[in-house]
């Protein structure tokens, strides 16, 4: 079963702080509680989902290696105490086993030995916007668990045999009384697996599986943006007892560029020009992805005005003509003048005296509309 995202999950942003994530999961788990949820199982996986997610993301180092690695970073870290091991599990044996003994939810439960697909795993990677747009080949590291190739996943050193585990006789459960409730509890010899490895393997110590880092190499297709996942066929976790490992999916998020920002398939960037041009017109270059191109501006061009160059923006990947280039022209104020040239423009100010309204489209409708707007609210 794949996992949500554990943000997702507490309903929170990615950069949320504590207090917004403790105030959400308290929020969360009144909600699905146990105790208000009486024999309801998806309450009780929700509560469940809801506690992990809250113990990894208030954890600072748990939640940095998983805005890294994804549920890779965090889950089943082999004998380190890991969420996978004490958290989740010590919780479901309180919880789970309890209320599905209680109300016959553990009709459900499945054979201790039954192949079990492996986790997806998340690869967050981040592209630059021009890798994004022509595609590219990256090499990322990834931690999972692998079959181990002793023992080729069974757990016993080669050679040796398993038997049947003599406290569980098998079942991988065990039951026990606890106050008013008889309690069924994972078998701590066998740790559920209902077989006794009497020689574990020496490279995986009996779990059938190692943890390893393999650097991968993935085809990033031309035209990818934020929010793209790509999936990586069985390269996720290995599964437990000869199940299918899980998938990677490496989710895309593009960084921002210093001088173009996308929209989808459309680019746009902001072009300066001296006022000079801009009221003479003239030619200007601009960037492009694939070079500088030569941009005609009209006389008279007033500063925040777009200028089209089509098919100058990103192929989709997922097909489709290219997007536009958008630019924006900004008129500047001319800095560091010289007296000189403070007089020359004294003089041309001079010029326009009288007709100043007729030369400035903008500036003339705004002092009218403030007339207006002034005697429209005298009584
Ligand atoms: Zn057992
Ligand atoms: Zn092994």
């Amino acid at each position: 079963m794949s996992k949500r995202d554990y943000y997702e999950v507490l309903g929170v942003e990615r950069g949320a702080d504590q207090k917004d994530i403790k105030k959400a999961y308290r929020r969360l788990a009144q909600k699905f509680h146990p105790d208000r949820n009486p024999d309801d199982e998806t309450s009780a996986e929700k509560f469940r989902e809801v506690s992990e997610a809250y113990e990894v993301l208030t954890d600072s180092e748990k939640r940095a290696a998983y805005d890294q690695f994804g549920h890779a970073g965090v889950d089943g870290q082999a004998g380190a105490g890991g969420f996978g091991g004490a958290g989740a599990g010590g919780f479901s044996d309180i919880f789970g086993d309890v209320f599905g003994d209680i109300f016959g939810g553990g009709g459900a439960r499945r054979h201790p030995n039954a192949p079990q697909r492996g986790s997806d795993l998340r690869y967050n990677l981040e592209l630059d916007l021009e890798d994004a747009v022509s595609g590219t080949s990256v090499d990322i590291r990834v931690p999972r668990h692998v079959e181990c190739e002793r023992c080729d996943g069974d757990g016993a050193e080669p050679g040796s045999s398993k038997e049947t585990c003599p406290t569980c006789a098998g079942h991988g459960q065990v039951r026990m009384q606890q106050g008013f409730f008889a309690v069924q509890q994972t078998c701590p010899t066998c740790h559920g697996s209902g077989q006794h490895i009497k020689v574990p393997c020496h490279k995986c110590h009996g779990e059938g599986r190692v943890r390893e880092t393999r650097t991968l190499s993935v085809k990033i297709p031309a035209g990818v943006d934020t929010g793209d996942r790509i999936r990586l066929n069985a390269e996720g976790e290995a599964g437990l007892n000869g199940g299918p490992p899980g998938d990677l999916y490496v989710q895309v998020a593009i960084k921002p560029h210093a001088i173009f920002e996308r929209d989808g398939r459309h680019l746009q960037c902001e072009v300066p020009i001296n006022f000079v041009d801009a009221a003479l017109g003239g030619e200007l270059e601009v960037p492009t992805l694939d070079g500088r191109v030569k941009l005609k501006i009209p006389p008279e061009t007033q500063t925040g005005k777009l200028f089209r160059l089509k098919g100058k923006g990103v192929k989709p990947v997922r097909g489709g003509p290219a997007g536009d280039l958008l630019c924006k022209v900004v008129v500047e104020t001319p800095v560091k003048l010289s007296e000189e040239q403070k007089e020359l423009l004294r003089r041309f100010q001079d010029s326009l005296e009288g007709s100043n309204s007729h030369h400035s489209p903008k500036k003339s409708n705004f002092f009218d509309g403030v007339k207006k707007f002034f005697e429209d609210m005298k009584p």
